[in-house]
């Protein structure tokens, strides 16, 4: 196998510092791959199918194209 497939190609969307924890995202998720993390929320790469959903929800624009 020389060219593996890779997950990381998967992880189009996260979450910055931006982030100012209101919430609104996680019940948008279609994937339930957003929760609340120690101190801003977190999307799971490996549950996040890249809908965009979340990015046009959040107010402070803290989700972005990783
Ligand atoms: S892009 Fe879609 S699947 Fe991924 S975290 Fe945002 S809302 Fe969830
Ligand atoms: S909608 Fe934006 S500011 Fe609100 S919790 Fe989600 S990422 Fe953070």
């Amino acid at each position: 196998m020389t060219r593996p497939v890779s997950w990381e190609a998967n992880m189009a969307y996260k979450i910055t510092d931006e982030c100012v924890s209101c919430g609104t995202c996680e019940p948008e998720c279609p994937a339930d791959a957003i929760s609340e993390g120690e101190d801003i929320y977190v999307i799971d790469p490996a549950k996040c199918t890249d809908c965009g959903t979340c990015v046009e929800v959040c107010p402070v624009d803290a989700i972005v194209e990783g």
